[in-house]
């Protein structure tokens, strides 16, 4: 007889597994509400600042009435719609919309556009990127968690090549959009090259051009908005933009570990002081919007002022820019322009809530793009990790896109190897976020290879890997013939062959995951050597003679490994299966 239990569970939300299979009772978030501010979002933690009550509707441009039965709007006679909040507020749906549904999954078209129309969701879609390979997608709470991958050649390092074959990787291990943020080299041929290459969306942050061969006081309003307009036109899908820098706010950053980190930041800053003026990009916000509008380029309102360091975080300076971002919003909205948030940084982990629910309070929903957050400093080299955990909590606590760190970060130009793990990191950062928050299906890969794993199917467990190359080379540097355990422990502390001999599990014994017949490893290609290889432990020699040391030892020449235990007797299993007691299940 078993006690009864001592606990409950919590408010159950989605069950992100759409089999429901397995014993997880399902997600501990909220239960979703798609159509309102809280789609998928995490419980409040006392103290939380609420969400608001307003959304993209309550800034709808001059002219324009929102008609009660409907829900949709109208607009003044002869206006034709430009960009997709525009076409959302009309209530039509797009075939971008249509295709972001599609991607999805778990959204319909009139989802995706009612998200749209609200202001929680964004399709950044240039009207000149569509024209060329770009495959739509979103970027919002009810979505799932996207990541950016950024590139760029720099004054230092890097050509126009080598860029779009760092966008190709990227785009091989996940990237959802692209920044390109380079500060050297041809600036207008690699943008021009990025986006045209790019199925992904491209952001910039024009600034940079703005500068290159004149220095930033020399900047004036005709050059920003020429400059915007070209890129514009070159079909660039987001703007960052950081005009929430104000020159008020510059005080609060004297006493700052490290000041201002952003280069746009401080780049503005510098022209605040010498002019002793406001921020041009703050000031002439309405002239931004009119040339955004024109090719639905998307906003991406920088964070001028994000912290650089933990000591730096959650500071006035910080939050004073993210309420003037709030405003520029609503202005963004009036101009029937899309918008996301640029958010920190570096943030100590027991703040990130704070930050997201705070951004979601004063930019009403707008999806919040962060960088990390970094949750400790002390790690230059590992930065990708000590990111990636921030960027798991703020996905689960409202971030909408998170925007990777490589291994280089603050210390060099990242290469094709750090983007991909960068890329990596925070495309487990995103997913582990979506499989909290119970968006539907987000489970289901895990499931599988779950399924797998507990059949000791390796090639099965390699292919529902992320990155199957590497899950094989490390398994079959230590044993690259067909066994039902690992190297790990061993056959005789493999708790998983034990547990497939005991019982038969339906994941164990199941036909969809059982082996077909044994299988010889086809050792070591030389792509998976290479990433041995790269770690730097063992020459490929070494990893010869690892790789293929087992075959004997195990039996393994003649196909099947002795000690392999598929062909465990059914008489025992099935005697074993009934002197298990019958354990009473809880309904949750
Ligand atoms: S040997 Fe250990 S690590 Fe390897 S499959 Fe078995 S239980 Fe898992």
């Amino acid at each position: 007889m078993s006690s009864p239990s001592r606990f409950e569970l919590p408010a159950l939300g989605a069950n992100p597994s759409t089999e429901a299979q397995g014993t997880n009772p399902g997600s501990f978030a909220r239960r979703p509400a798609v159509g309102g501010a809280l789609a998928f979002s995490s419980p409040d933690t006392p103290g939380m600042p609420a969400h608001s009550n307003r959304t993209a509707w309550d800034f709808l441009p001059e002219g324009w009435v929102r008609d009660a039965e409907t829900g949709h709007a109208s607009a003044p006679e002869g206006f034709e719609p430009v960009t997709q909040l525009e076409s959302a507020r009309l209530g039509i749906v797009t075939p971008e919309m249509t295709r972001v549904a599609e991607r999805e999954g778990h959204l319909t078209p009139e989802q995706v556009r009612d998200e749209v129309a609200a202001g929680r969701m964004v399709i950044p879609a240039n009207r000149v990127h569509l024209g060329y390979q770009l495959d739509p997608m979103a970027i919002g709470r009810a979505s799932k968690t996207k990541i950016n991958a950024n590139m760029g050649a720099s004054p230092i390092s890097s050509d126009t090549d080598e860029e779009v074959e760092k966008l190709e990787w990227a785009l091989r291990w996940g990237a959802d959009t692209i920044m390109d943020l380079s500060t050297g080299g041809d600036l207008d041929k690699t943008r021009d090259a990025i986006v045209r290459h790019s199925t992904a969306p491209v952001g910039t942050v024009p600034i940079y051009s703005m500068i290159i061969g004149r220095q930033i006081e020399d900047l004036t309003l005709e050059m920003i908005l020429d400059q915007l307009e070209h890129q514009a036109q070159q079909g660039v899908d987001y703007f960052t933009i950081h005009a929430g820098v104000l020159r008020e706010h510059l005080p609060h950053v004297n006493k700052r570990l490290i000041g201002i980190v952003s280069r746009g930041g401080s780049l503005l800053a510098k022209w605040m002081i010498h002019h002793r003026k406001q921020n041009p990009m703050y000031e002439h916000w309405d002239a931004i919007c009119e040339v955004a509008r024109r090719s639905d380029v998307t906003f991406s309102i920088g964070d001028g002022l994000r912290p650089g360091g933990l000591a730096d975080a959650s500071d006035r300076a910080q939050l004073a820019e993210l309420q003037t971002l709030g405003e520029l919003t609503e202005k963004a909205w009036r101009h029937g322009c899309q918008v996301m948030i640029e958010g920190p940084g570096h943030v100590p982990f027991d703040q990130i809530e704070f930050n997201m629910k705070l951004e979601r309070q004063l930019c009403h929903g707008a999806p919040f793009y962060v960088l990390g957050p970094l949750v400790t400093d002390i790690f230059p080299g590992y930065d990708h990790i000590t990111s990636s955990i921030g960027a798991t909590a703020a996905a689960y606590h409202g971030a909408s896109m998170l925007c990777y760190v490589t291994p280089k970060e603050h210390l060099g130009l990242p290469k094709k190897d750090d983007v991909k793990q960068g890329c990596i990191a925070y495309k487990i950062a995103a997913h582990a976020a979506d499989v909290a928050l119970g968006i539907p299906g987000a489970r289901d890969r895990d499931d599988e290879l779950t399924k797998a794993r507990a059949a000791l199917n390796w090639e099965k467990h390699f292919e529902l890997s992320f990155d199957p190359d590497t899950a094989r080379a490390y398994h079959d540097e230590d044993l690259d013939v067909d066994t039902d355990f690992c190297a790990m422990c061993g056959h005789d502390w493999c708790s998983v062959r034990i547990s497939k001999e005991i019982t038969t599990f339906l994941s164990g014994k199941d036909e969809e995951y059982a082996w077909e017949k044994p299988k010889l490893s086809e050792a070591l290609t030389s792509e998976q050597r290479g990433i041995l290889e790269q770690r730097g432990v063992l020459s490929p020699a070494e990893i010869h003679r690892l790789a293929s040391k087992t075959r004997e030892q195990v039996g393994a020449d003649a196909g099947k490994a002795a000690c392999h235990s598929d062909g465990t007797a059914a008489d025992d299993a099935r005697r074993i299966q009934d002197e298990v007691p019958e354990v009473p299940v809880q309904e949750a």
